[in-house]
């Protein structure tokens, strides 16, 4: 027997305009320039070492909570101190764990356009988001504003993504500076596309306590799918977030994987020069279409807007099998965002992007 029940009305009264997180289908497109993913898969040499570990590696215990081993491997790649490093199942947990730990009751001041988790989990987590939109053209962070925001006293966390996602620039270490001197909240500065411009905030972690750098392996390491982010803080900061994390959050097996990535990062160094390289083409294509404006980037996407609408270009680039992201919202109408792929991507992108700009208004 069953009776009439509606799970909708139990949900949390404060979330109940929430979607679900949303991917556009897998379907019908060859080049996936949408998601600032690596265009390479694994270099052989860590596939080699992975295939290795996996034949004297059994899953049948949990993983190690702290994931001991990576975290080592982590603080000789970064000079942090074991105790100032968590690893969490992609950065995204992290930002969760931060807030949860930190946030809930309180606010979290957020640096629109920028990236939309910061919000959505500190709703999830019962903090409140303050937005301090970025500035002008340029989106440049607007540092009295965030520093003014900071400065309240419910304010417990200051997000800054630099370089920014999607805008694409980095905030100067002197401004970080400001903002880390001026509060007493949590400083967290991602820096998930570090590996491809802007300078690390990590030499402010000597002097500033309250500096929270998050990093992610699924990006310029090309990891995205097996979910591994890390943080570097004081070894305080990482206490607290010990006491509320999930105890099993990252699994053996993308442990051993980022560890042989690790192993390998004179691979990726190559990588990552190869994308910045065909970074700066791309942007130098985009300028030179009639009515296109690309913003300059530090990361390895290039936010741009054309003379058409959005979605136009948009719908003939999926036409032609490459997908790219629309973005929208306050500061981001009639923007797209485009990751920077492997040579033959970019320009398969341009082509059709200058055919859509061709045909464009005709072909309605
Ligand atoms: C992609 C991205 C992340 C990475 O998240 P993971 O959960 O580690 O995959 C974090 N922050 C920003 C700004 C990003 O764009």
């Amino acid at each position: 027997m069953s009776f009439s029940f509606d799970p909708g009305a139990l949900f949390r009264r404060d979330l109940q305009d929430l979607v679900p997180y949303e991917v556009q289908g897998t379907a019908d497109f060859t080049v996936k320039l949408d998601a600032n993913e690596s265009p390479f898969g694994l270099p052989a040499a860590v596939r080699e070492e992975i295939c290795r570990e996996l034949t004297v590696r059994s899953f049948n215990r949990y993983p190690d909570p702290l994931a001991r081993e990576l975290v080592a491997d982590l603080s000789r790649h970064t000079g942090v101190p074991a105790e100032g490093i968590l690893a969490g199942n992609g950065s995204d947990e992290l930002i969760l764990t931060l807030l949860l730990a930190f946030g809930t009751g309180g606010k979290a001041v957020i640096t629109p356009p920028t990236f939309p988790m910061y919000e959505v989990h500190a709703r999830i987590a019962g903090a409140k988001p303050v937005a301090v939109p970025r500035q002008g053209e340029s989106f440049a962070l607007d540092v009295d504003g965030v520093i003014a925001a900071a400065g309240q006293p419910e304010t417990r966390l200051v997000f800054i993504c630099s370089p920014n996602n999607p805008t694409g620039n980095a905030t100067s270490l002197a401004e970080l500076e400001a903002v880390l001197k001026s509060c007493r909240a949590l400083v967290v500065v991602d820096e998930a596309y570090q590996e491809f411009g802007g300078e690390t905030a990590l030499p402010l972690l000597g002097r500033y306590p309250n500096l929270v750098v998050l990093r992610t392996f699924s990006k310029a390491f090309g990891l995205a799918g097996l979910r591994v982010g890390y943080l570097l803080a004081r070894p305080e900061v990482v206490r607290q977030l010990k006491r509320v994390k999930q105890p099993y959050n990252l699994n053996a097996f993308s442990q051993l994987a980022a560890r042989a990535a690790l192993k390998h990062w004179e691979e990726y160094r190559r990588l990552i020069a190869a994308i910045k390289e065909e970074r700066e083409e791309l942007y130098r294509e985009l300028c030179l279409l009639p009515g296109v404006k690309a913003h300059p980037s530090e990361a390895n996407f290039i936010l741009f807007r054309t003379p058409l609408p959005a979605e136009e270009v948009h719908r003939h680039l999926l036409a032609n099998g490459i997908l790219i992201r629309r973005l929208g919202g306050p500061g981001l109408e009639g923007y797209l965002r485009v990751t920077v792929g492997k040579r033959d991507e970019n320009r398969l992108f341009l082509e059709k992007l200058r055919e859509a700009l061709q045909t464009g208004g005709c072909a309605r």
